[in-house]
C-alpha cells in the first residue's frame, strides 16, 4: 500500500486518448494568455536559453496552477523571471535537492501514517477510542496546499515540465534515467483541485463503500417456490463476492449444487434489476422466495417495495463528485482520462481494444466445450465463475494446515524464515538477507496487507493474522502473496537509481509479483505438487477467468462513457442503460461462447459501485503475470525479478518491453491456450 504516494500522485500523471469533452467547462485561468506569452518572450531574452520548448512548457504549466491567492499577474511574471533555471547543471542540482527532500517528506509522512494506524491495524493490545481518531487523522492532508503556498510546487512546475503519456511514450533511447525521473517530478503537480471537491469525492466513495459493505443476503432465509431451504440457517453472504464464491464452491456438490447456483443467480438478477424487496437486504427476520419474489414474516406473506434504485444512485453520486473535478484538471478533464491515462497510464481506448481482441478470440468457445463436457450439461451464465481447472493440492488440507501451523506459530517465525524462503526461490544467501532485513512481519488485527516504505532506511510491513493455534494454510497462502508485494516494494525502493522513479508503473505490476509468489507457496513449503496436466489446466483457468474479468471491466467502462454522454441522468435512467449495456456486452462476446442470449450477469460486480473504473486493472494484472511467467520459464528467477523490478516507475509499455522484450499483449496467452486445448 502506498497511501501517501497515491494521495500525491493520484490522477496527476498523464493524458492521451480521446479528445477532451467539449461539454466540460474549463476553469478560467487566473494568469492570462497575454501575460503567459509576455513572460515567455521576456525569458527568451535571457542569456543561455537554448531549450525553448522546456521554457514554454514550464511557464504555461506553472500558470495553469496559479490562483489569485498566489499573487497578482505581475507577481507571476516576477516569480518566473526569478526562479526559471537556465543552466542545466544548476537545474540538475535543483533536481537533486528536491528529490532528496521529497524522499524525506514522503517517507516520514508514510512512517507517521503507519505509526498512527498501528493500534487499529495491528493486534497489539486493547484499542481505545483515541486510537481510532489517530488512525483516521490524515497527517499529509495539507501537504500539497503547503507546497503551493510556499511556492515549492511552482518552482517544480516551472523547471520540470509535465509530459503527457503520449509524450512520454515518445521518449527514445537518448532519454536518460535522470531525465525520466525529472519527468516523474513533473507529474506531481499537474492539477490543483479545491479541497472541498476532493472531500466530496472521498465522501461519495465512502458512502458507496458503506452501501456495498452492508449488502448482505441471509441465505438461510431463502426458499424455493415449494418452500424448500437450500442453504444453512446462519449463512450470510455479502454481494457480490460471497455470492460468487458460493457459486464456485457449489460445483463440488453433485446433489444440490446446481439448484443452489440457480437460486444465487436469481438473487443476483433481482439486485441488478433492483426488484429485490428492500426489506430482505441485511435482514435475518424475513423469508424470501427469490423466484416469485414473495416475502414472509412469521410464515405470513407481507407486501414489500423494491429497492428504489439505490445501487445506481451510488454510481450517479460518484459520477457527479468526479465530474465537478473535471474543470480543475485541464490535462485530464474526465474521470475516465484520470483513471486510465492518469493512474494506469494506459489510454482507455487501448484497454478497450485489447479486451475486444481477447474476448473475440476463438479459443474461448473451445474452453467452453471442455467445461460443458466436464459438467455434463450445457453452460449457464454463472459458469463464467467455473473453477474446476484450479490446482487442487494432492495433499489434504489438514496436512497442509499442520505443516504451516507448526512452522509459523507467530509472525516472528514467518519473519525469521524469509531469507530461507527467498533462498528456495534461488536468491543467494547474502541477497536474501539484504531483502528480508527490510521487511517486518506484524500481527494484523483484520485481514492482512503489505505496506511499503517510502524512504530508504524504513522497512516494508507484512501484516498477517495468525491465530493462537498458528498460521493455517489459507493464511499462509495469503501471507506469501503479501510477501511478494513486500519484495517488490523493497527492490523498487532500495535498488532504484533515482528516488522519483521508485515503485512500479501501476498497481497491476505489483499484483503480478504477488501472484507469482503466491503460486509458488507449496514449493516454499518444500512440497512438490506434481500433476503433469496441471500446467495446461492452469492455462485454461487463467484463460477463462480473464474472459470473465475483462467482460465486467468492459461493462464498467461503457457505463462511464454513457454517464459522460448523459450527465443529467437519473438513477432509473442509469439502471435502464446498465441493463442494455450488460446485455449488449453479453450478446457481443459471451453469447457466442455460452450459446445463450440477453443475460444480465455482468452487471453484478460490486466494484462498479464502490470502486468505479478499477476492474480493468485486474485484467492487466493477469496479463502481466502471464507474460512474466512465460518469460521467467527456464531463466534464473531471482536475477530476472531483480533486473525487472529495478526498472521502477517508468510507463507501463516501456516497463513491459524492458521486462520481457515485448509490449503488453494477449497473444502469448492465446497461443498457450491453443496448446492447452489440444
Ligand atoms: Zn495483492
Amino acid at each position: 500500500m502506498k497511501r501517501l504516494m497515491i494521495l500525491l500522485f493520484a490522477g496527476f500523471s498523464a493524458c492521451t486518448g480521446p479528445a477532451p469533452k467539449e461539454t466540460t467547462p474549463s476553469v478560467q485561468l487566473f494568469v492570462s494568455e497575454t501575460t503567459i506569452n509576455q513572460t515567455i518572450d521576456s525569458l527568451k531574452q535571457k542569456k543561455g536559453i537554448t531549450n525553448v520548448i522546456r521554457l514554454e512548457k514550464g511557464v504555461k504549466h506553472a500558470a495553469s496552477l496559479w490562483h489569485a491567492e498566489d499573487g497578482t499577474s505581475d507577481d507571476f511574471v516576477i516569480f518566473c523571471k526569478t526562479n526559471y533555471v537556465v543552466n542545466e547543471t544548476e537545474r540538475e542540482l535543483l533536481f537533486d535537492k528536491v528529490s532528496k527532500n521529497f524522499e524525506s517528506i514522503f517517507g516520514h509522512f508514510n512512517k507517521m501514517s503507519l505509526d498512527l494506524k498501528e493500534n487499529v491495524d495491528l493486534n497489539n493490545g486493547p484499542m481505545l477510542e483515541i486510537d481510532k481518531e489517530f488512525s483516521a487523522y490524515s497527517v499529509g492532508a495539507h501537504l500539497l496546499s503547503d507546497l503551493y503556498s510556499n511556492k515549492i510546487a511552482f518552482i517544480v512546475a516551472l523547471n520540470f515540465p509535465y509530459y503527457s503519456l503520449e509524450e512520454k511514450g515518445k521518449f527514445n533511447e537518448s532519454v536518460t534515467r535522470k531525465e525520466w525521473a525529472m519527468a516523474r517530478l513533473g507529474d506531481i503537480f499537474v492539477s490543483r483541485v479545491p479541497a472541498e471537491l476532493q472531500q466530496a469525492s472521498a465522501k461519495a466513495g465512502a458512502d458507496a463503500d458503506i452501501y456495498i459493505s452492508e449488502y448482505n443476503i441471509e441465505m438461510g432465509r431463502l426458499r424455493t417456490d415449494s418452500g424448500k431451504q437450500l442453504f444453512p440457517d446462519k449463512m450470510v453472504l455479502l454481494s457480490h463476492w460471497n455470492l460468487r464464491d458460493e457459486i464456485k464452491a457449489s460445483y463440488a456438490n453433485k446433489e444440490t449444487g446446481k439448484e443452489k447456483q440457480e437460486m444465487i443467480y436469481k438473487v443476483m438478477e433481482r439486485i441488478i434489476n433492483q426488484d429485490i424487496p428492500e426489506k430482505v437486504i441485511n435482514n435475518p427476520n424475513l423469508q424470501w422466495m427469490p423466484y416469485t419474489n414473495k416475502v414472509f414474516e412469521n410464515s405470513k406473506e407481507i407486501s414489500c417495495t423494491a429497492e428504489p434504485n439505490k445501487r445506481y444512485q451510488q454510481i450517479i453520486n460518484n459520477f457527479k463528485a468526479e465530474k465537478a473535478i473535471d474543470a480543475y484538471s485541464p490535462e485530464m478533464n474526465t474521470f475516465i482520462l484520470r483513471k486510465f491515462s492518469g493512474e494506469m497510464e494506459v489510454p482507455q481506448v487501448e484497454v478497450e481494444l485489447l479486451f475486444d481482441e481477447y474476448l473475440r478470440s476463438p479459443q474461448l468457445a473451445k474452453i467452453a466445450a471442455i467445461i460443458e463436457k466436464r459438467l455434463g450439461r450445457s453452460l449457464r451464465p454463472y459458469d463464467i465463475w467455473y473453477d474446476g481447472f484450479k490446482a487442487r493440492s494432492v495433499i489434504p488440507q489438514e496436512e497442509l494446515n499442520s505443516r504451516t501451523t507448526l512452522r509459523y506459530p507467530n509472525p516472528k517465525a514467518f519473519e525469521a524464515d524469509m531469507p530461507n524462503m527467498l533462498g528456495k526461490l534461488g536468491w543467494p544467501n547474502e541477497r536474501a538477507q539484504y531483502i528480508s532485513a527490510k521487511i517486518a512481519v506484524d500481527p494484523a488485527r483484520g485481514s492482512g496487507h503489505a505496506w511499503g516504505a517510502q524512504m530508504k532506511g524504513e522497512k516494508a510491513h507484512l501484516r498477517t493474522r495468525i491465530p493462537e493455534t498458528g498460521m493455517d494454510y489459507k493464511g499462509y497462502n495469503i501471507a506469501v502473496h503479501e510477501f511478494g508485494h513486500n519484495v517488490e516494494q523493497t527492490i523498487s525502493l532500495y535498488d532504484i537509481d533515482h528516488y522519483l522513479l521508485n515503485g512500479v508503473p501501476n498497481t497491476a505490476f505489483t499484483e503480478a509479483l504477488a501472484f507469482i509468489f503466491q503460486s509458488r507457496d507449496l514449493q516454499l513449503l518444500g512440497i512438490n505438487n506434481s500433476n503433469p496436466d496441471q500446467e495446461q489446466l492452469n492455462t485454461l483457468d487463467t484463460g477463462w477467468s480473464l474472459m470473465e474479468i475483462m467482460g465486467v471491466g468492459m461493462v464498467d467502462m461503457k457505463i462511464w462513457k454513457w454517464l459522460y454522454a448523459h450527465p443529467e441522468s437519473t438513477a432509473a435512467e442509469l439502471k435502464a442503460a446498465v441493463q442494455t449495456i450488460t446485455k449488449d456486452v453479453w450478446n457481443t462476446y459471451f453469447s457466442p461462447v455460452f450459446g445463450i442470449k440477453d443475460e444480465p450477469i455482468l452487471g453484478i460486480y460490486s466494484h462498479m459501485i464502490s470502486n468505479p473504473l478499477y476492474l480493468a486493472a485486474y485484467s492487466y494484472g493477469q496479463i502481466i503475470e502471464f507474460q512474466l511467467e512465460e518469460h521467467l520459464n527456464g531463466k534464473c528467477f531471482p536475477n530476472e525479478i531483480d533486473r525487472i523490478y529495478k526498472q521502477g516507475r517508468i510507463i507501463p509499455q516501456r516497463w513491459m518491453e524492458g521486462a520481457v522484450g515485448s509490449k503488453l499483449s494477449v497473444k502469448p496467452i492465446m497461443n498457450k491456450l491453443d496448446k492447452a486445448i489440444k
